[in-house]
């Protein structure tokens, strides 16, 4: 799928990269992990340049996959680009079971079936940019997949760690699509320690998510798309489901670029990151009023995508979280499996489980008067719920004596 917006003539306006916590300046079109500080880096773009380069109009008229916002994304070479259809994923309104404002960015339409698409697309393309020939990531199961279908369609190898009782489809997939694959005893941060050791005894590169600098750039198109899919506006809340938090860091970026560029106003959606209450780091951080989480013990959730005790990005997280007026929200396993439920059987769209939580946690705002019904409110359904285990409601039937058919 090889649209317009692959034309070898884009040009990025990327200038330079910066750490988050410090300012610190460091050089674009280099290899980089994390700052000085050992915080993730930002890549910054010439904005007002951009602006005389390109109108709203123009871009709205491109085709509207993910590569239409090329300028706005670090990759030089158009060559480097590891495509597999990016395409703009929909919003689908869930009126029986969400309410007559809720949409649903359903993500699980992208390659490999989830939003680390996007990261992941982007980090590879700049790591074979940058010549990288080898990396290594732990994951929860979705990164994991998409790292490998990408990577191994760059040519570059891929050893992937994952905590062992990651869903079995996503280990089996990851290892499908060419990885190397290990069960590990441990949660994802102790996965992320045996990559950081390799990667300091320099046998590959580290991709563990914000550690490097591009997945954010790729996660912010969901922002980017989100305002050229209202129409230039924003919704009144974005209920994300939070794990490292790449995405919703990603669309708070997203959006000061595009209020830069002239192409949004000031005004931003209520941030609402959503976790699980028995992983809920962020949660526990916001409501104490700190800065940075300290890392939850005995981390335990269906959730999967979002079973992560400690993220690097805390700070960031609970930044746009304040700074827009939203809230950290958890949400026990129980809410989290019935509004997968609920949205399947009334509005014919299965959610994965992190989707579910955004769904619960949108109706816990709800109820606790911190959103109104009359709100516009985006959920992101990361995953595909085909990816998921699913209760066995079937029943059985025996063609050789059929029961009466009228009662069925
Ligand atoms: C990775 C993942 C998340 C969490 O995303 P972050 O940006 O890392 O917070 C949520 N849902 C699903 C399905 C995921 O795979």
């Amino acid at each position: 799928m090889l649209t317009d917006n692959l034309r070898a003539d884009r040009q990025t306006f990327v200038t330079h990269l910066e750490c988050s916590l410090t300012g610190e300046r460091y050089e674009a079109d280099r290899l980089h992990g994390l700052s000085a500080v050992g915080r993730p880096l930002l890549v910054r773009y010439d904005l007002t340049g951009m602006r005389r380069a390109l109108s709203r109009d123009e871009l709205s008229a491109r085709a509207t996959d993910l590569w239409r916002w090329r300028e706005l994304l670090p990759v030089r070479g158009t060559a480097n680009i590891v495509s597999l259809g990016e395409i703009e994923t929909p919003l689908i309104p869930i009126p029986k079971s969400g309410g007559g404002k809720v949409l649903v960015k359903d993500e699980g339409r992208l390659p490999t079936g989830s939003f680390k698409a996007r990261g992941l697309v982007m980090a590879v393309t700049m790591a074979r940019e940058l010549g990288v020939t080898k990396i290594a990531m732990p994951t929860n199961g979705n990164a994991g997949a998409a790292l490998a279908a990408y990577a191994s369609r760059a040519g570059i190898e891929t050893v992937v760690f994952c905590p062992d009782d990651t869903p079995e489809i996503n280990v089996r997939e990851i290892a499908a699509q060419g990885a190397r694959v290990y069960r590990v005893n441990g949660l994802i941060d102790e996965c992320g320690a045996i990559v950081g050791q390799g990667a300091a005894e320099g046998l590959w590169f580290d991709f563990s998510t914000l550690k490097e600098p591009y997945r954010i750039e790729g996660k912010k198109t969901m922002g980017l798309e989100l305002a050229a899919q209202l129409g230039w506006r924003l919704p009144q809340a974005i209920f994300y489901p939070t794990g490292g938090g790449t995405g919703l860091i990603g669309m708070w970026k997203a959006f000061a670029e595009l209020e830069a560029l002239g192409w949004i106003g000031p005004e931003r959606p209520k941030m609402f990151a959503v976790q699980a209450s028995g992983c809920a780091p962020i949660v526990r951080a916001f409501e104490a009023g700190e800065e940075h989480a300290v890392r939850w013990e005995d981390a335990q959730t269906v959730a999967a995508g979002i079973r992560v005790p400690k993220a690097v990005g805390d700070f960031l997280i609970l930044r746009a979280v304040r700074e827009s007026g939203g809230r950290a929200v958890a949400v026990g396993d129980p809410a989290i499996l019935q509004a997968v439920a609920d949205c399947a059987e009334k509005d014919g769209l299965l959610l994965c489980p992190e989707g579910g939580a955004t769904l619960a946690a949108y109706r816990s705002a709800l109820a606790a008067g911190w959103i109104e019904e009359e709100d516009e409110a985006v959920l992101f359904n990361c995953a595909t719920g085909l990816k998921y285990p699913m209760p066995d409601r079937s029943r059985t039937l025996d063609r050789n004596a059929l029961p009466d058919l009228a009662a069925m």
